[in-house]
């Protein structure tokens, strides 16, 4: 190479090697002097990927066919190859026709007979690059696609709670349900002046169940008492579980007098139960606190004078109904 005359020695044979590979790789290869920066030789690949033939180009400089899009890269290298044999860098390249590429460089410098050359090997990774780019927008897109679903269903599961009226266990209406209820009804009744009644239940000793028998055997008895109130009540009363064991009907167009024989055969039913069927040896039984809406009160007011009843009627000796002071 360069007028070198070692043809024939294993040194040539050597270099016979290095220029078949040279030739052979797809990626553009050149040799160039490193001080002159003149081509000495540049492969097929070099050929294809700028646009030059071989014989227009040695003897040119890179700068000659404004190969580097960027001088400050290009400086860069220049300098870096003055404290290191090899620099990699991804930088532009422009072809020959003007196009830019994106390409991925590797230089090495050696010596050949004091001559101080250069090898750059490059690789264009242009369609790379851009295939790697829409991959991130399409994962961004993706990203953004998966976060504003998941919003819409977080959305789509509060509406759907808010339109849940009953509770999970009993299959009774809701605590939220409940206090719509009430409020409608209170409305009506303070219009009509029709009777109207509140009822809390709330089970007796039903911690100690809770405490023998545990949580799965008190669940199975709520819904029990539960099913046994749907059962007992009447058709047009609301029936709504308040929370943990307490329960709450309300009994319309009835006055507190009447209302008590419905809920007295609710007491009956849950106090004659074979609650055997459900854990040999609980007994349960129910306290009821009754309370006839006063029109002009508040469905606050209406519903703690029950709950005070309801008190009164565990105080007195548990299952029996209580009605509030008039
Ligand atoms: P009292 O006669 O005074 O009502 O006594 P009690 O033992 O029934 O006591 P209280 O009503 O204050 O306690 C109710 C218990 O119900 C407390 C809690 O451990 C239990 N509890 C609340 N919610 C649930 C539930 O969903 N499942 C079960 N298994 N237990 C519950
Ligand atoms: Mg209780």
């Amino acid at each position: 190479m360069n007028g070198v005359d070692i043809e024939g020695s294993a040194a040539w044979q050597e270099l016979e090697k290095y220029r078949r590979i040279f030739y052979a790789t797809p990626d553009y290869a050149t040799f160039s002097n490193l001080e002159t920066g003149k081509f000495i030789d540049v492969n097929p690949g070099f050929e294809k990927m700028i646009g030059y033939k071989r014989e227009e180009i040695i003897g040119r400089t890179a700068e000659s066919i404004d190969l580097w899009v960027s001088e400050e890269d290009r400086a860069s290298v220049v300098t870096a190859l003055k404290h290191s044999e090899k620099v990699f860098i991804t930088t532009r390249f422009r072809k020959r026709s003007g196009e830019i590429i994106l390409v991925e460089a590797s230089a090495a410098t050696f010596k050949v007979q004091d001559e101080l050359l250069l090898v750059a090997v490059v690789r264009d990774i242009t369609a790379r690059h851009q295939a790697e780019q829409e991959l991130l927008q399409y994962r961004h897109q993706l990203e953004q696609l998966v976060a504003q679903r998941t919003a819409e269903l977080e959305r789509a599961m509060e509406r759907l709670q808010e339109l849940t009226v009953h509770d999970e266990l009993t299959g009774a209406g809701n605590r939220r349900d409940l206090n719509d209820k009430l409020e409608t009804d209170r409305e009506f009744f303070e219009r009509t002046g029709l009777p109207f009644c509140v009822a809390v239940l709330d089970l007796d000793g039903f911690k100690a169940v809770n405490d023998r028998f545990g949580h799965t055997i008190g669940d199975a008895a709520i819904k029990k008492f539960a099913s046994l109130v749907k059962t007992e009540k009447r058709a047009m009363d609301y029936f709504a579980r308040y929370g943990g064991d307490e329960f709450v009907i309300l009994l319309r167009n009835i006055g507190a007098e009447e209302a008590i024989k419905p809920l007295q055969r609710i007491c009956d039913a849950v106090a004659e139960y074979e609650w055997d069927e459900i854990a040999a040896g609980i007994q349960l039984s129910t306290s009821v606190g009754l309370a006839a809406f006063r029109r002009g009160e508040s469905a606050d007011q209406l519903f703690s004078r029950a709950d005070a009843a309801l008190y009164n009627a565990k105080t007195a000796g548990r299952n029996r109904i209580v009605g509030a002071e008039d």
